[in-house]
């Protein structure tokens, strides 16, 4: 049997360590970057600046885009309807895998995903090859088992600088910003992108709902809380009965869509 490999994208450090390995490695592979139109204008430049250095990635455009179904839809997505990761990247990526014509001599298209063990418990359960119902296709992780000196390394061996948004603090890459943002990311988003706070605080006014609920430590309650009011809580120090941000599962850590799902908390 002969593969043909997609290799999925997100302008993270990952997936670009998981493209630089494959093309080191002289495996035939396409790139794919599933856009929902929701990624930070750096990931933006950064796919550019890494189509210079390694070649074309396709983007993977949904039916529509983020900001186009949440008004449409009329509610953010959320740990009960989670439309963004399989309306968004899921469902794109399959139905641009059914559509894919293998090139003359090879006999399947398997997905390449950049997801590491080490990024947390839940990950270091995952198999480095698996079927996927959702994409119609057997899915191959590779760097499964590599560190974070691994990844930080091949972009060094190949002179490609890792996607500037981790310079800024910001610890993963994907829509910008995920509903799963930690303290960190709010706090860095109103610090550093003061209008991606202003479009967001527009779309809850037209929405009527929220992006981000907040848990009570030691609780199941869930408040919704505007976002002027998650950056105050941003920006308070840990610790007494400030509220946590609600943690979910994401599956668009399984299939290396995204690197959003948080390191410590659960992940599938
Ligand atoms: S990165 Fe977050 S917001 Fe974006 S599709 Fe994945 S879970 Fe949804």
């Amino acid at each position: 049997m002969s593969e043909f490999y997609s290799v999925s994208m997100s302008g993270g450090k990952d997936s670009t360590a998981l493209a630089l390995w494959m093309r080191e490695q002289g495996l035939p592979h396409v790139r794919i970057f599933a856009d929902t139109g929701w990624e930070s204008p750096v990931t933006y430049a950064y796919l550019d600046y890494l189509e210079e250095r390694l070649g074309p990635i396709e983007r993977l455009k949904p039916k529509e885009s983020f900001t186009q179904r949440l008004l449409r839809l009329g509610t953010w997505p959320a740990r009960s309807r989670r439309w963004c990761t399989k309306d968004l990247k899921v469902y794109p990526i399959r139905d641009w895998m059914d559509d894919f014509r293998l090139p003359e001599g090879y006999t399947s298209l398997v997905n390449v995903v950049g997801i590491r063990a080490e990024e947390s418990a839940k990950r270091a359960t995952f198999r480095e090859r698996e079927w996927s119902d959702d994409t119609h296709c057997y899915v191959w992780r590779p760097l499964l088992r590599w560190s974070l000196a691994d990844v930080l390394q091949i972009h060094r061996r190949h002179g490609v600088k890792v996607n500037p948004l981790y310079q800024q603090g910001f610890e993963r890459v994907g829509c910008f910003p995920c509903i799963y943002a930690g303290k960190l990311e709010i706090r860095l988003l109103a610090e550093e992108y003061q209008e991606r706070i202003d479009v967001i605080r527009d779309l809850e006014r037209a929405t009527g709902n929220t992006m981000f609920a907040l848990r009570r430590p030691g609780s199941d309650e869930h408040i919704p809380t505007p976002i002027d009011d998650a950056v105050i809580w941003s920006k308070t120090v840990h610790g007494g009965t400030q509220l946590t941000l609600v943690r979910a599962p994401s599956g668009c850590a399984r299939w290396g869509l995204c690197e959003t799902a948080p390191k410590d908390g659960e992940d599938v």
